[in-house]
């Protein structure tokens, strides 16, 4: 039987030791999950308090990615799936709500006709957006070299594209400034296309692949009716009761003379080990390897998180002139406004309070707001509600209002992040049976959470014979 211990207990812990399971089962494996805090599921928090369900964290996953719902079916929870109602955002600008034209993932005009018809694009944004045709490929680039986002744009398509659309897109999908994020670890096409076709685009107009034929549009993101909270208790559920150790934050790791992991939580030592998933997030994991793996503690010190609070907002209605037929808005940052953008989570899932209402998720981050996280509960609320004054004009007081904040949850895919993912996996492998899973590697979503968690727990128990159904 091989032992395995499961450091954190996000998504991507939970889908390892759900990927764990029928071999713990059948008795081949013994899994024991350490979190830290008192509830599993880590960044994905439903609260149900109000009698609607506010999400805390993510509130959807990808549904062109198969991973969340497989486990979703897995989990027998099919029914629960719900489909966003309004898709699609505006962006707050100039004190107007403005449709985004059509965009590729990374905010880019999705056709020629999209830029020139564009509302978010001055006269003068267009023609500077057009010089990407005349523009030479990126030298950096061309030695193999990582770019941020940002900068790749701004000097292929200019500034508008740039503030106006990929900022708040890709922006609001990473929770992060594009001038920061790495080109090659987000969005390497960009990278591709540059190569292949010099000008973007050129790369659209001859990429451009036809609409698909006949069929009812799915919608690109999928929910759970009470919550994603519920993925995690259906997964908590059926794991046995004895594999899970909550409040247990791990605080070393060290290695026996015969090879096995001990870990130590709450003084005390837990083990032997013969496999460890690393699901933590790296500051944590930094800390707890640093006296026993210190070269690859040193690795995971080198990632970076960004504080990102959301407040959860129930207000008894809105302004009627507030057009609501989207999933919410985004601001970009050359607006002088503490919010980063709103989701209108009662327009874009359906989810209503009992007594009638509109459910806001109003996101804060810490560019607009140094030191975001030691601010207090009423000092955050006050900046939301002046945030949704400001673009909604909702003066009144909420019925009900919840401060939610995430420190290390949302790892930076920061330039040079695919070196530094390259770096911490081969230091990792060093070591027999440590797989690492979670947002840290290739991709924030729950998707790719889900996947590295359960091709962690392959990984370690390769070679181990399935039980026999
Ligand atoms: C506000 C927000 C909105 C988001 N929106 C979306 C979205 O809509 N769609 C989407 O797909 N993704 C979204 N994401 C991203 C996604 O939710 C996260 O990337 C994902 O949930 C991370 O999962 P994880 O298991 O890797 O890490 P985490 O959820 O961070 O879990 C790590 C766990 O490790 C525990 N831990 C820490 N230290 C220790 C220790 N010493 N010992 C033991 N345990 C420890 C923590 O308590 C935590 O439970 C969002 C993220 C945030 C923060």
């Amino acid at each position: 039987m091989i032992r395995i211990a499961i450091v954190g207990g996000g998504i991507a812990g939970l889908a390892a030791a759900w990927e764990l399971r029928p071999l713990a089962e059948s008795g081949r494996a013994e899994v024991t999950l350490f979190e830290a805090s008192e509830r599993l599921g880590g960044a994905v928090r439903t609260d149900r308090e109000s009698g609607a369900v506010i999400e805390c964290g993510p509130d959807s996953f990808l549904a062109r990615k198969p991973e969340g719902i497989t486990l979703v079916r897995e989990m027998g929870m099919d029914k629960e799936l719900i489909e966003v109602r309004n898709p699609g955002s505006y962006l707050y600008l100039r004190g107007k709500f403005r449709p985004f034209p059509p965009v590729t993932p990374a905010g880019l005009p999705a056709s020629l006709s999209s830029m020139a018809h564009s509302h978010l694009l001055s006269p003068a944004g267009k023609l500077r957006a057009l010089g990407d045709l005349f523009v030479p490929r990126s030298r950096s680039l061309s030695r193999g070299e990582d770019v941020s986002l940002g900068d790749f744009l701004r000097r292929r398509m200019g500034r508008e594209i740039v503030e106006h659309l990929a900022g708040p897109v890709a922006g609001g999908t990473h929770l992060t400034d594009i001038h920061e994020l790495s080109l090659r670890a987000t969005y390497p096409d960009l990278a591709r296309m540059e190569k292949e076709h010099r000008s973007l685009l050129l790369a659209l107009l001859r990429e451009r692949t036809p609409p698909a034929q006949g069929g009812a549009p799915r919608s690109p993101f999928l929910t759970l009716r009470n919550g994603l909270s519920s993925l995690v208790e259906g997964i908590e559920a059926r794991l046995p009761a004895n594999a899970v150790r909550k409040s247990s934050p791990v605080e070393t790791i060290s290695r026996g003379d015969g090879g096995q992991y001990f870990l130590r939580t709450g003084g005390r030592e837990e083990g032997p080990f013969d496999g460890l998933v690393l699901s933590a997030p790296a500051p944590a994991l930094s800390a707890m390897l640093s006296k026993s793996f210190p070269e690859l503690a040193r690795a995971f010190s080198e990632f970076r998180y960004s504080p990102l609070v959301v407040v959860g907002l129930v207000y008894p209605q809105v302004p009627e002139n507030i057009p609501l037929d989207k999933g919410g808005f985004m601001v970009p940052r050359d607006e002088p406004l503490p919010i980063s953008g709103v989701s209108w989570a009662t327009r874009k899932w359906g989810f209503a309070p009992p007594e009638g209402g509109e459910v806001l998720r109003v996101y804060l981050d810490e560019k607009r707001n140094p030191g975001i996280l030691s601010l207090s509960d009423e000092e955050i609320l006050e900046r939301a509600r002046k945030g949704v004054a400001t673009t909604m004009g909702i003066t009144g007081a909420p019925r009900y209002s919840r401060v939610y904040r995430h420190g290390a949850a949302l790892p930076q895919y920061a330039v040079g992040h695919p070196e530094r993912v390259a770096r911490v996996r081969s230091l990792a492998a060093q070591w027999p049976r440590v797989a690492l899973a979670g947002a840290l590697l290739e991709g924030v979503g729950l998707a790719d959470c889900i996947r590295t968690g359960r091709e962690a727990a392959r990984r370690l128990t390769k070679g181990i014979a399935e039980p026999s159904a």
